[in-house]
């Protein structure tokens, strides 16, 4: 089991207080607190180490360098990616998805196709959209079957001759569904085609090892693991990046430049123009450190407790509707609505609370709009929530649900 209060204790924002009551934080889906391990490497970082890396040649840009580089083996390693060269630094999981597009995109044709499905966040839509105006290519879309399961025999019906991609979601940010990516994987390298899997909501959830997955590409966001926000990573098989041409030109990215012609730098480098979040990326590794000192299978078992454990008790609060209830593969987030009261009064009735829950479309409004309504309230863990705080939520949530009847 994990040691609750001291994780509780590592995050100083815990302690804060809302209109006087203690924060109570289950918007995780949207951002994930710092521990202190991360937010005194951050200012380590600025007060000891500072200087650009890659550049100098001098004592302090070595340590900056390295301390980036030693980044990046962390997070192959915490992956399982073959090479270091297959991670590439990002901004975040929409950066990831961006560059893929834009990279990926320059080798593709009119009529070209590529997959997503209904459960996309719009990070793995628009990208896509902006692509087919571009050059013409196809979006199709997996749709849904009972209880908000990707409908995997229409998937297969999908995949054509002319299918370059298939871009899926692991685990929805809205419905909490997982989805099952391995089966995704194992239909379109049947057929040949590579897949992207977005892994914003899973890779702080559960172990990831994308040599197992055999997945093409994958991407995450640095500040919904524990670390900083601005920096995130896209990890793609070496043999595909290789044949990806550069996403942005300018510095670092480059072996040789002159008015005539660029020669660009290998692998990893050549997707890293200008310079990075060089410290974020070390705050990654710093998080990375702290999610596997508690360990990652401790931290899915208790989450998965916490998480069912508020869906029953939610399930039984009057008026209530609830999405998504096969409890086998639900993590991380749970979407309801409370019949007759719109989600934003919900949530703003909340906080009053100090309750922190998102209420919305989650970035996510083709989805929710095929389930026929306009929003939802999201509440979304992590494992420094208690379940005291859900109790303490299902004692609040029949008094606001009363204050609209
Ligand atoms: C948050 C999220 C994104 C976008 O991540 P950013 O950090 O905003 O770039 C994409 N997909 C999913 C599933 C997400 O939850």
């Amino acid at each position: 089991m994990i040691n609750i209060d001291k994780i509780r204790a590592d995050f100083p924002i815990l302690s804060e207080k809302v209109y006087g009551k203690d924060l109570v934080y289950f918007d995780n889906g949207a951002t994930t607190h710092k521990p202190q391990v991360v937010i005194d490497a951050v200012s380590d970082f600025y007060a000891k180490y500072n200087s650009n890396i890659h550049r100098g040649s001098y004592y302090l840009s070595n340590i900056s360098t390295q301390m980036y580089e030693n980044a990046r083996q962390k997070v192959q390693k915490f992956i399982n990616a073959k090479s270091e060269k297959e991670v590439i630094f990002t901004k975040g999981t929409t950066e990831g998805l961006n560059l893929i597009a834009s990279s990926f995109g320059s080798l593709l044709h009119k009529g070209d196709e590529i997959i997503i499905s209904t459960m996309e966040h719009h990070a793995n839509i628009v990208p896509w959209q902006m692509l087919r105006d571009r050059v013409g290519i196809d979006l199709k879309i997996i749709p849904l079957v009972d209880d908000f399961q990707l409908d995997l025999e229409a998937f297969a019906n999908l995949i054509t001759e002319k299918t370059k991609l298939v871009s899926v979601v692991h685990v929805s940010n809205t419905l909490g569904v997982v989805n099952p990516i391995e089966k995704i994987i194992e239909i379109a390298h049947y057929k040949g085609v590579p897949v992207l899997i977005d892994a914003a909501q899973s890779i702080q959830h559960k172990k990831i090892d994308v040599q197992e997955l055999d997945c093409e590409f994958l991407v995450f966001s640095g500040h919904k693991i524990y670390a900083e926000t601005g920096i995130g990573v896209l990890y793609g098989k070496q043999e595909w990046l290789e044949k990806l041409p550069p996403y942005q030109g300018g510095g670092d990215m480059i072996k040789d430049v002159s008015f005539e012609k660029t020669e660009f730098a290998d692998l990893p480098f050549k997707f890293e123009a200008g310079t990075t979040n060089f410290v974020g990326a070390h705050s990654i590794a710093v998080a990375i450190d702290y999610l596997e000192n508690i360990g990652l299978d401790k931290i899915e078992e208790y989450e998965r407790k916490l998480y069912d454990y508020a869906y029953e008790k939610l399930s039984k609060i009057e008026d209530i509707e609830l999405y998504a209830t096969s409890k086998s593969n639900r993590i991380s987030a749970i979407s309801f609505n409370v019949k007759g009261v719109h989600h934003f009064d919900i949530g703003s009735m909340l906080d009053k609370f100090g309750i922190a829950v998102r209420t919305g479309t989650h970035c996510t409004q083709p989805l929710v709009n095929s389930i026929g309504i306009q929003g939802t309230v999201r509440a979304s863990f992590s494992f420094y929530n208690t379940f005291k705080e859900i109790d303490y939520f299902i004692e609040i949530l029949p008094r606001v649900i009363n204050m609209f009847k």
